[in-house]
């Protein structure tokens, strides 16, 4: 494939509404190729301090911002992202060396977001209590309103490198809340320009610093007590290490999880099934935390299953990122690549069988997929965040939601059948954030609530959800006489 030369991608750390200037210039490389895609200007306890005093003085003027005001800015963010989406997809391409045609989806999505986040500004919710059920309360009611918690501070993950800030960003404006975003440092540019793009479309100077840096120098914002939330998103090692250090304070964690998939024997066409389980297993080198990696699929019908899946699997479109038929590029980095190779010989080492054979090329890896894997085992029991799935047979469905719970995370499940007994069943038995019916767990659409349970996280985003993070309830008592 050959590229275009392109000038190269130089942004520094985006504080009250301008572009800081001075930061020392680090390189961002390919996970593909290791071409230097981006130079970025790094943050540190200057940087951070700077924006938070940025942020602390944005407060009060994000505050009393009308909720319509925010949601015009919204709408125009909305709007520049749409114009601006392939230079937006190119930089998310490049840095995290996601398949073009899923970064074009993640720009696209991201305005979506945006005009989301302005529907929600649109619609600011008071409920009025009467308070005279009680004897003490008689002639007086109350007015319960929700107000911006204050100064937020958002940290993100490398693999959604657009849309997942923009799920930081937007609810922050809707809510009235300044935000210091810190980006993973693999992935800043995305997150660069949005801040910009926010800017120009109208946020007060402040209400939106991005400042990248290394996770080390954090301290000098999370130990602030100006700051009122932190919402994480990324991995659940991390994710509960800042919950233990901010006990005193709101934290929302949207974490990991080894997402599972239960085909029962009325799923439908089983080529058809198995190519939609491969998308979600493996599309962006399963770097998703709603991957699909355990596939719990109905003793009757796993020998056609299986078949499908190993031929889905093995033609998984798999490559360099840039070409247009690509959906598998490379994982983040040769570390994590070693990582799921080493977390498949162990496996096999203990008696699981390779149903495909297991190849790596650079930080490549080939879409693989086993079975037997035995359940204490990492490739079962730990997030794998690469393009692997692993199969298992039941007998009942019961047995299937036992095998769904048989995991310390709880994000999301899919469930293929169309038997309303058996998808009630589990939703009153299943411990994740969200079940997605007839499709694959991976399925999310940026509306609707969004988080996971146990390991998973605490929170939910999604605009309208994520603005209820990000304000607090007060309540005015009011006499009649
Ligand atoms: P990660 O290693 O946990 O890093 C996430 C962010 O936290 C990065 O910006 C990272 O900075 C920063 N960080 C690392 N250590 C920190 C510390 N001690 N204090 C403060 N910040 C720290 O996760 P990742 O590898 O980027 O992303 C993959 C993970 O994210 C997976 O587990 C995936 O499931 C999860 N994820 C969850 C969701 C969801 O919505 N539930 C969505 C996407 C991804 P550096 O980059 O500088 O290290």
């Amino acid at each position: 494939m050959v590229r275009n030369e392109v000038a190269m991608r130089e942004l520094g750390p985006f504080i009250a509404g301008s572009w800081w200037s001075g930061a020392p210039l680090r390189s961002v490389r390919s996970p593909y190729d290791g071409r230097e895609v981006s130079r970025i200007g790094v943050g540190g306890s200057r940087e951070l301090a700077v924006a938070l005093e940025a942020a602390a003085a944005a407060r009060e003027p994000m505050a009393s911002l009308p909720p319509h005001a925010r949601a015009t800015i919204l709408d125009r963010a909305s709007r520049a992202v749409t114009e601006r989406s392939g230079e937006l997809a190119e930089a998310l391409a490049d840095e995290a060396g996601k398949p073009l045609a899923l970064a074009r989806t993640e720009a696209e999505r991201c305005a979506e977001t945006f005009a989301e986040a302005a529907r929600v500004a649109r619609r600011p919710e008071a409920e009025l209590v009467d308070l005279g059920g009680f004897p003490s309360g008689e002639g007086r009611f109350g007015l319960l309103r929700r107000f911006p918690v204050g100064v937020v501070v958002g940290i993100t993950p490398f693999n959604f490198p657009l849309n997942l800030v923009a799920h930081k960003l937007a609810p922050a404006i809707a809510a009235g809340c300044p935000i210091v975003l810190k980006p993973a440092s693999q992935t800043p540019s995305p997150a660069l320009l949005l801040a910009a793009i926010l800017h120009d479309a109208g946020a007060p100077a402040g209400a939106v610093n991005v400042v990248p840096c290394a996770a080390n120098e954090m301290g000098i914002l999370l130990d602030d007590v100006r700051v009122r939330l932190v919402t994480f998103t990324g991995s659940a090692e991390v994710g509960w290490g800042l919950k233990r250090r901010l006990w005193d304070r709101r934290v929302t964690l949207e974490l990991g999880g080894n997402a599972a998939v239960v085909v029962e024997p009325d799923a439908g066409d089983l080529p058809t099934i198995a190519r939609r389980i491969a998308v979600g297993a493996f599309a962006y080198a399963g770097q998703s935390c709603i991957s699909v990696q355990r596939v719990l699929v109905h003793e009757s019908i796993a020998a056609g299953l299986r078949d499908a899946l190993v031929e889905a699997t093995a033609s998984f479109p798999t490559g360099d990122p840039a070409a247009a038929e690509i959906l598998c590029g490379p994982m983040i980095s040769a570390g994590d690549a070693d990582r799921i190779e080493s977390w498949v010989e162990e496996a096999t080492r203990r008696g699981a069988r390779l149903l495909t054979p297991l190849r790596r090329e650079g930080n490549i890896v080939r879409p693989v997929l086993l079975e037997d894997v035995p359940r204490d085992a990492s490739l079962w029991a730990d997030e794998a965040f690469a393009p692997v799935a692993i199969l298992a047979t039941y007998r009942s469905f019961e047995e299937a939601l036992d095998l769904v719970n048989d995991s310390r995370f709880g994000l999301q499940a899919g469930i293929l059948t169309a038997d309303v007994a058996k998808i009630q069943r589990a939703f009153e038995r299943l411990e994740v954030g969200g079940i997605i019916q007839g499709d694959i767990p991976s399925w999310r659409t940026d509306a609707m609530p969004y988080g996971g349970v146990k390991q998973s996280g605490i929170g939910r985003e999604g605009p309208r959800w994520a603005v209820e993070e990000m304000t607090e309830p007060r309540l005015l008592v009011l006499r009649r006489d």
